[in-house]
């Protein structure tokens, strides 16, 4: 029986960092429970179908957090086998070297990570190579050095894409090649081969891939560590509680809700906790005791605390060509992500967002009545679309914060106006550049339906920093190691050990570090 067993190490949650850590154990041979408050995603038609991703939201989380008014939002979380990675957009990229130093922004200070980009790099080379990502080393001019070059060549950019990467080299910039994780063989004009498992569509940013040609965390973790004996999961499984032994230096018991309404006890040696940042601090918090009154591992009191997102910006402009692109996700651009000329501070970085179709604009209508090229039906804006993502970095603030109450409902305050004048001087560095890149001068619209509007709280798809690794037990939760301070045999690796956000997409990064902490726990096992 799986709960009357002892595993050597319980993980729980499948996303980014659950996944990939026990991807990486599997092969020791050790006793390792997965443990999965979701299920499956359910493969069907609708999987590709904007109406039910987009505007119904069919696959989102049922449930509401609180603001800090005491109101109520959906936020954008998908708990499923393979986590939130279900649904992302498969942009992988490394942090800036620079983002582990400590870095000045308009609004304050960036903090350093305790360890530096050398630590991670080898884990980042490795974990390309496991999330097959596409790329191009020596175009993006804020790359750190590689041990190697991008395991697969780069996803070509269809014409439309071509003609704006040509007119920003033109205005003295460095488009490159966005990286990205997906199982997609190219012919030499970059379509698909007779049999790539891609087949390079346009439902790549936001949709689950229905033929399993998306670098997601089940695909390309968990369903092969489950080939291995020695790994089991169990889903429908919400771990509630976290129970420690009398010293409170050990978690002893990992207290969980199954699908059938029944509750079961699991433990084992190691424990790793991986849920999401806002989940996994809402566990700890929820697992208080008398040995750790404020939650465990939170003697420093910062689990919940220095929550961040991105501050992000869904825009689409209005191409005076057609934009008849497909696979859209192949440009980004970083030219101004540490500053620019008249600006002393990090703006951020701008990259492609997947096609939206008419079914998707339809949905905005509403929002954008008067000011979206008024004689233009939808089908039309929607072929002339050209879709783009602003990335500007939040601060980790002591009061952003995740709490959870005795009824146990979520609450998340945000300071929603931490650190915006740098993307806000992105966007209008955008906006000035429209008529060079083939564009609609005045068009320039927010996208609510993707990520939600610029950035209300309920953009919760970059989660990360409410369990912070830090050297300095009185300012963070856990070790460089991802091991609490204040336990034993308690470790996290989802994107909650974050300490800084910086402007790229988190989800590499979470892979990089639970591949290193997969070493360290493998090694402590023996
Ligand atoms: C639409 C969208 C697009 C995105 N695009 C990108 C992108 O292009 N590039 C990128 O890098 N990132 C992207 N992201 C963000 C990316 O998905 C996350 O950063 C990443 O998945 C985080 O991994 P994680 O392991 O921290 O958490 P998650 O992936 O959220 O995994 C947490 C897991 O824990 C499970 N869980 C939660 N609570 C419990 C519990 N109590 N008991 C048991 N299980 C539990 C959840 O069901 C889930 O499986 C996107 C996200 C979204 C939603
Ligand atoms: S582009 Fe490829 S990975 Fe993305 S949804 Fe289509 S088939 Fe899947």
């Amino acid at each position: 029986m799986v709960g009357e067993r002892e595993w050597d190490v319980i993980v729980i949650g499948t996303g980014a960092g659950g996944g990939t850590l026990a991807h990486r154990l599997a092969a020791t041979g050790k006793q390792i429970l997965i443990l999965e408050r979701g299920d499956y995603l359910p493969r069907e038609r609708d999987n590709w179908d904007s109406t039910a991703v987009f505007v119904s939201g069919k696959y989102r989380a049922p449930e509401f957090w609180y603001d800090k008014h005491g109101d109520q939002f959906p936020p954008e979380v998908n708990y499923y086998v393979g986590g939130n990675t279900k649904f992302y957009g498969a942009a992988l990229f490394r942090l800036r070297p620079e983002d582990f130093g400590e870095l000045r922004h308009h609004d304050g200070i960036s903090p350093a990570w305790p360890i530096q980009y050398d630590v991670l790099e080898p884990y980042y080379t490795e974990a390309e190579r496991l999330y097959l990502v596409h790329g191009q080393r020596g175009e993006d001019p804020t790359e750190g050095p590689a041990s190697g070059p991008y395991p697969y060549p780069p996803l070509q950019h269809e014409p439309r894409i071509q003609q704006l990467s040509d007119d920003l080299e033109k205005q003295g910039l460095h488009p490159f090649h966005l990286p990205i994780g997906v199982n997609l063989t190219q012919d030499a004009s970059g379509w698909p081969t007779h049999d790539s498992v891609c087949i390079r569509c346009n439902r790549v940013d936001g949709f689950p891939c229905l033929v399993k040609g998306k670098s997601d965390a089940q695909v390309i973790c968990v369903d092969p560590a489950l080939t291995y004996d020695n790994v089991q999961m169990v889903t429908n499984a919400y771990v509630r509680r976290l129970e420690t032994d009398a010293s409170g230096r050990s978690v002893t018991k990992v207290v969980t809700a199954l699908g059938d309404g029944s509750t079961a006890e699991f433990s084992a040696d190691i424990v790793v906790v991986s849920c999401g940042a806002v989940n996994s601090a809402v566990l700890l918090l929820r697992s208080a005791n008398d040995s750790h009154p404020r939650g465990l591992a939170n003697s420093s009191d910062v689990v919940g605390r220095y929550y961040m997102r991105h501050n992000n910006l869904a825009l689409m402009a209005v191409s005076k060509e057609p934009n008849p692109t497909q696979f859209q996700k192949t440009l980004a651009m970083n030219d101004w992500y540490l500053g620019s000329d008249d600006w002393d501070y990090p703006l951020g970085g701008i990259q492609m967002l997947g096609k939206s179709d008419d079914e998707q604009i339809r949905g905005e209508a509403p929002r954008w009545a008067g000011r979206a090229a008024p004689n233009m039906p939808f089908e039309v804006l929607a072929h002339h679309a050209v879709d783009l993502w602003l990335c500007g970095e939040d601060l980790p603030l002591s009061d952003n914060r995740v709490t959870v109450d005795a009824d146990d409902n979520i609450h998340l305050v945000l300071d929603e106006k931490n650190n915006i004048a740098g993307l806000n001087r992105l966007r209008h560095k955008l906006q000035g550049m429209l008529g060079h890149l083939g564009m609609h001068e005045g068009h320039l619209l927010d996208h609510s339906i993707y990520l939600h509007k610029g950035m209300p709280i309920g953009a919760t798809a970059h989660q990360a920093g409410t369990v912070r690794f830090g050297s300095d037990r009185a300012t963070s939760a856990l070790d460089p190691n991802c091991k609490a301070h204040d336990l034993d045999n308690l470790y996290v690796v989802d994107t909650s050990f974050f300490p800084s956000i910086g402007a790229v997409n988190p989800s590499l990064t979470a892979i990089a570090n639970a591949l290193r902490v997969g070493d360290v726990i493998a090694e402590r096992l023996g």
